[in-house]
């Protein structure tokens, strides 16, 4: 008889324990995918991630069918659904890659009870994450607030998987099978494409995201630790969308770093494995916090003086305020759905601190806005630079934003690629263009208030004010 994969976070061939396990068992095999009735994303965390999941189901299906299978689209209950096609078609086993939000944990708990009727063997597999979010405790049994120890007591037991290559034939069962039409799923954006530009940088699917990978490990990855946070050129490994829909599994990341001739730093790719731990490190807080993107871990902040200001929340979204570092930010993320990583900080820090807006707006944003959105590192990320997260940076580190962009952006290449109205400023006022003589802005041809905002709000003034409310609250 027939097994079933259930694809969901794991959109691969290789490293696919649930599609290895019924590949072993021998007989045909049904991949499917399944869209919950009224779940307009399918799945996907936000607009831009529905994007990336359209072209990364069109990538499996079409690997899929040079294994000689295809993929095959439901629209239903996941019981329905799969009890359906276990009577259409006599399939006994059903395979799963697990998932690890709270609702998908639930979700699947009540599933293999209820599916255990239909199938012989409804079976479960490991594969998003390093390490299952349950598994790693404190000495006293408790799970890790802070980053370092968790880090060590990961890599200290970590039982690296060996990639498991992906299978070149997958039999396919011989009765026709109804498959939706992905396009009918109206997952791309039509009026107007906003997502337009995304295929400028990304390609969706196992096949890109492995060569993504040989990229980094043969460029960028030496000199990582010293150049991840340069958010111009290509610095980091740009896996992290891949990572979100399960393209690649961070076991092969490791194996492969891992297995890096002694030529790469060690720093590098020590470093580079740390910031792939903190993934799983978000998955560990928000299996033991499920309220994670709605509650503030430290609870002192439940007092905080929130500004509710819907005008400037919008100047933030488009990235008009007047801080270009900020504003090449936020436009990234529209025109790519992406943004560097020491940007978002400085974004979320923005709107957090200097605009005094909750991050649960920024959060909001992010995951709608996203190709990498993932439930668990966007809310702990934003809490983190909130300051009322696990491990969290210090309420009192307040970015200055043209410091920042200084310091990482020195010659303004970040801002003058996003910011285009600014690209003719001089290096000395490209991260403070309200401070640039007039006759520097007219031959730049900028009119402050015109062609590029005023800043939104006096950054000084803002810190004063922002650091008046921490200590407030207790923090200091
Ligand atoms: P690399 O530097 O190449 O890192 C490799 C991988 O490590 C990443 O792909 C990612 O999976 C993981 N990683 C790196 N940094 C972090 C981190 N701080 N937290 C968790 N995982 C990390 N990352 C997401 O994947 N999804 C999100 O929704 C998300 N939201 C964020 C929101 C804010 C406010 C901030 C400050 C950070 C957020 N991050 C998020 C973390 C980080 O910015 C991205 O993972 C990183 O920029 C992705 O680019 P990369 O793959 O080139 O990273």
């Amino acid at each position: 008889p027939a097994s079933i994969v259930w694809f969901r976070r794991d959109l691969r061939l290789a490293d696919n324990l649930a599609l290895d396990a019924a590949c072993r068992r021998g007989g045909p095999v049904i991949c499917i995918f399944i869209r919950e009735p009224g779940d307009a994303l399918s799945g996907a965390n936000g607009a831009a991630q529905a994007w990336w999941l359209h072209h990364s189901l069109e990538r499996l299906d079409q690997a899929l069918r040079a294994c000689g299978n295809r993929l095959i689209l439901r629209t239903g209950s996941p019981e329905e659904v799969l009890s359906r096609i276990a009577d259409e078609t006599g399939a006994d086993c059903l395979f799963w890659n697990r998932r690890y939000d709270p609702d998908g944990i639930r979700a699947d708990t009540d599933l293999k009870s209820k599916l255990r009727e239909h199938f012989a063997r409804v079976e479960s597999f490991a594969g998003f994450l390093l390490h299952e979010p349950q598994r790693l405790l404190t000495k006293d049994g408790r799970p890790y607030q802070v980053y370092t120890p968790f880090w060590r007591a990961l890599e200290g037991s970590l039982i690296p998987l060996d990639p498991i290559p992906a299978p070149t034939a997958i039999q396919a069962v011989n009765t026709p099978m109804h498959s939706d039409s992905l396009d009918d799923w109206a997952l791309l954006p039509t009026k107007p494409d906003w997502a337009s530009r995304f295929s400028e940088v990304w390609t969706p699917g196992e096949a890109a995201a492995q060569s993504t990978l040989a990229e980094f490990l043969d460029g960028a990855i030496n000199g990582y630790k010293a150049r991840r946070d340069v958010p111009a050129g290509r610095t980091t490994s740009l896996l992290s969308p891949h990572l979100a829909f399960g393209e690649i599994s961070p076991h092969r990341i490791w194996h492969m770093v891992r297995a890096l001739p002694d030529t790469i730093p060690i720093d590098d790719t020590t470093h580079f494995l740390k910031e792939l731990v903190w993934r799983d490190f978000s998955w560990h807080l928000l299996f033991h916090r499920p309220d994670l993107a709605t509650t503030n871990l430290n609870a002192k902040f439940d007092a905080f003086p929130w500004q509710d200001n819907e005008m400037l929340l919008a100047q933030w979204h488009r990235g008009l305020t007047g801080y270009p570092i900020v504003d090449a930010g936020m436009r990234q993320l529209w025109r790519h759905g992406w943004m560097h990583n020491r940007v978002r900080m400085v974004v979320a820090s923005f709107l957090i601190k200097d605009l005094l807006i909750d991050w649960r707006h920024g959060e909001r944003w992010f995951r709608d806005t996203l190709v990498d959105a993932d439930q668990a590192s966007n809310a702990a990320s934003w809490q983190w630079v909130a300051g009322c997260g696990a491990d969290a940076a210090p309420y009192f580190r307040i970015f200055n934003p043209a410091k920042q962009g200084e310091t990482f952006d020195p010659d303004g290449a970040y801002i003058r690629a996003f910011c285009p109205e600014l690209a003719k400023l001089p290096d000395h006022y490209i991260h403070r263009p309200h401070e640039a003589p007039s006759e520097i802005l007219r031959s730049a041809g900028i009119t402050l208030g015109k062609t590029y905002p005023h800043p939104m709000i006096a950054h000084d003034f803002a810190r004063k004010r922002a650091l008046e409310i921490f200590q407030s609250l207790g923090n200091s």
